[in-house]
């Protein structure tokens, strides 16, 4: 990316320029270099948008001092940053038209150029609207990736006269008021001497052709709602609010274009046994003392149904056993994570006098004294032994 010019230089004033002076040259430039009217000069709109950013920093007064003091730093503008390359906001043509449009004045020359909100340019590619959807998963969809079908109610292009609206496709003329350019031009005096506006045909409405007899299947829209089923392909990995795009699966829009986009949000649905913890997931299992100092074998869940683990004699509270690769894929395709079962060991809560006679008669038994070892880490160690 370029680096940032510096805003007076863009705008071609005097660091201490008055308001005025600024207001004056930014208007000029806005004029000279508006896209409408530099259709086959590609920088335009750059320069366009570089103008207005240069002025909306220097007259606001307030950013206009952050500026001297700290340059594009100061107002949030280092260079470098922000994706369009306009850092102080990366501006849209709509941003300038809103915000700036009113320095012409209503009753000017020019309000017809910047009222329009930038489309004035005549024959563009028109886009439909995005559909957005939301698609619960199951924590084991989510770890392995899967393919739905799903059906979405879309406009789709009328089969009938193929999205023009036009009755068999082909009852259109061209638009007399624009001569088919989809577009009109005016030539308007201004102070600045002549200039020439162009603006987006009213009568056509910049399609540059009209429907003389309507499609009766679509009535002259263009388009029909229609149940379309299609397939998703998850992948694994996903999470909850994640947003998945697939291109022109939206609505195409009236009168023929390009469809929008399909936008699918995950919806992630809580397990009953497992939790997520990113690319692991987590097991809470509860042993009785019985089987953690006798040992075991029993299956607990997994992302993929049931599996056997044995349980070693002599297991302690707070272990975490992990089960190497039982996770969740990796979304870009770094492995898969792991299942860790957390170990707890359950204390009765409730004893009949036989069991109770039968602790109390262990209570002094020597391999009940506790003993920690090397092998028996403390809670801080353990986390240490998993996140680092
Ligand atoms: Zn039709
Ligand atoms: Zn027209």
């Amino acid at each position: 990316m370029a680096k940032k010019r510096d805003y007076y230089e863009v705008l071609g004033v005097d660091r201490g320029a008055p308001v005025e002076d600024i207001k004056k040259a930014y208007r000029k430039l806005a004029i000279k270099f508006h896209p409408d009217k530099n259709p086959d000069d590609p920088t335009a709109e750059d320069k366009f948008k570089e103008a207005a950013e240069a002025y909306s920093i220097l007259s606001d007064e307030d950013k206009r001092r952050r500026y001297d003091q700290f340059g594009h730093a100061g107002v949030g503008g280092a260079a470098g940053a922000g994706a369009g390359g306009y850092g102080a906001g990366g501006f849209t043509m709509e941003d300038i038209f809103s915000q700036f449009g009113d320095i012409f004045g209503d009753s000017s020359p020019f309000g017809d150029i910047f009222g329009r909100g930038g489309n004035g340019g005549g024959r563009r590619v028109r886009r439909g609207s995005d559909l957005r959807i939301k698609l619960k998963l199951d924590l084991h969809e989510v770890a392995n990736g899967v393919e739905k079908k799903i059906k979405v109610k879309r406009h789709v292009a009328c089969g009938t006269c193929g999205g023009n609206g036009a009755k068999n496709g082909t009852s259109l003329t061209t638009c007399t008021t624009c001569n088919g350019q989809g577009q009109v031009r005016k030539v308007v005096s201004t102070m600045l001497g002549q200039m020439v506006s162009t603006s987006t045909c009213p009568t056509c409405n910049g399609d540059g052709k009209i429907i003389s007899e309507r499609c009766e299947v679509c009535a002259g829209e263009g388009r029909q709602l229609q149940d379309d089923l299609i397939s998703l392909n998850i992948p694994g990995g996903v999470a909850d609010g994640m947003q998945l795009s697939m291109s022109g699966k939206g609505n195409v829009p009236a009168r023929g274009g390009v469809a929008g986009d399909l936008l699918i949000v995950i919806e992630e649905e809580e397990d009953p046994h497992l939790k997520r913890d990113g690319n692991n997931v987590v097991f809470d299992m509860h042993l009785s003392f019985v089987d953690a100092a006798l040992g075991t074998a029993t299956e607990i869940p997994t992302i993929d149904g049931k599996a056997r683990i044995s349980i070693e004699p002599g297991t302690q509270a707070g272990k975490i056993l992990r089960l190497k690769g039982k996770g969740i894929k990796d979304l870009n395709g770094y492995g898969r994570g792991d299942q860790l079962v957390h170990i707890s060991v359950w204390t009765p809560q409730q004893l009949s006098s036989d069991e109770r006679a039968t602790l109390e008669s262990l209570r002094h038994s020597p391999n009940f004294q506790p003993k920690p070892g090397k092998n028996e880490k403390g809670f801080f160690d353990k986390m240490k032994d998993f996140f680092h």
